[in-house]
């Protein structure tokens, strides 16, 4: 018996339990599920099991600490540069629905671009597959967040639904369902009652929204927003400036790592295949032009904001949310990336870990 989610002590408890019928190199990773296939490499290493305690966190948070120096809180929304930069925090939380947290984990900032991810899984849930990437393409743009070069030419589309043109495109599809029914859904995606919406964040951006005012029109002047362009771009920005924390980035994650279902509750609040294709997004897209590198580092579906969130998924696993306000040049938390490298790399959470038989060096400068 070899069991997924263990406690420091390799105590089994929580999710799945597995039987290690095939013992170690004989399997097919492909044919099993991942679970079975993560359990299973786990017993090919030296290490059985991967451990997820707080200890884990406080030294990832030291690791990531001096990255804080490195990079600068936004400020072009100048709301967002009242942040103290040296702020770091994360929380996890488990599909057996433990939860370990550390630092700033509480500290409520707004969720910024992360709102990208529940829009595109609200609109692929109500609207369908179709609706949605008539709207936008699903590469990955290789270019900053709010880059209007993608889509000028006249027969471009923008790249995917994570940057900001597609994400306005994306928003005009959730109108009719309007703010109150996405603020709830918010809430109960993130579990989290207390999400507001952060007014002095939602004036200083909307009184600096030219440029995202320009990818409105230009969108319009596609046909691909049709109404009402302020009204598409008010409910963008106001779903960019929900406030959460940390621990409400992981629970969203708990819900996307469980295929759409919240572990405490058993409800559904996801397809299946909504939350397949937005993991995927968030995969390839969600770091703007740093997701290559962050795949190679990382490689957990996630999804940074300028208010210094990252949202992390480790399928099947767990959700985690960073807090670092202080960002890097393409606008991601700098510190935030380098927390989750940490745990990623010491506790082999990269997805494709679960395929690579040797252990991955931890000597290697992250
Ligand atoms: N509200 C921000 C904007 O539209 C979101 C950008 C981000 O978090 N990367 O510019």
């Amino acid at each position: 018996m070899l069991c997924y989610n263990i406690d420091k002590d390799c105590r089994p408890h929580g999710a799945a339990v597995v039987e290690s019928a095939q013992n170690g190199r004989s399997f097919c990773p492909a044919a099993l599920p991942p679970e079975t296939v993560w359990a299973l490499f786990q017993e090919t290493d030296e290490r059985k099991c991967f451990v997820m305690d707080e200890a884990l966190l406080k030294q990832a948070l030291e690791f990531g600490k001096p990255y804080t120096g490195k990079g600068e809180v936004a400020s072009y929304i100048p709301e967002l540069s009242k942040a103290d930069g040296r702020e770091l925090g994360i929380c996890v939380r488990t599909i057996g629905g433990e939860e370990y947290h550390c630092g700033y984990w509480q500290r409520r900032f707004t969720i910024q671009s992360i709102s990208k991810v529940i829009n595109l899984a609200m609109a692929l849930e109500h609207y369908g597959f179709d609706a949605v990437f008539h709207k936008t393409k699903m590469e990955p743009s290789g270019a900053s967040f709010n880059a209007m070069s993608r889509i000028s030419d006249n027969e471009d589309i923008p790249f995917n639904p994570l940057v900001n043109s597609g994400a306005i495109a994306i928003v005009e599809l959730l109108l009719p369902l309007g703010l109150d029914h996405m603020l709830s859904s918010v809430r109960g995606l993130c579990s989290d009652k207390y999400i507001t919406m952060d007014e002095d964040v939602f004036k200083s951006e909307w009184s600096h929204s030219a440029r995202n005012r320009s990818l409105a029109y230009l969108l319009q002047s596609k046909g691909l927003i049709d109404g009402n362009v302020d009204e598409t771009l008010l409910l963008y920005t106001q779903l960019c400036s929900l406030s959460v924390t940390a621990e409400s980035l992981s629970n969203l994650g708990q819900v996307l790592a469980n295929g759409g279902v919240q572990p405490e509750t058993g409800r559904r609040l996801l397809k299946e295949e909504v939350v397949r294709t937005t993991l995927t997004m968030m995969l390839t897209c969600g770091m703007y032009d740093g997701s290559g590198e962050f795949a190679v580092r990382v490689g957990l579906p996630s999804k940074s904001g300028v208010g210094g969130g990252i949202l992390s998924v480790v399928p099947g696993g767990m959700g985690i949310g960073v807090y670092g306000p202080s960002l890097d040049s393409k606008g991601n938390s700098a510190a935030g990336q380098k927390v989750l490298e940490y745990i990623s790399r010491t506790e082999k959470l990269h997805i494709l870990d679960r395929y690579t038989r040797h252990p991955v060096s931890t000597s290697e400068t992250f």
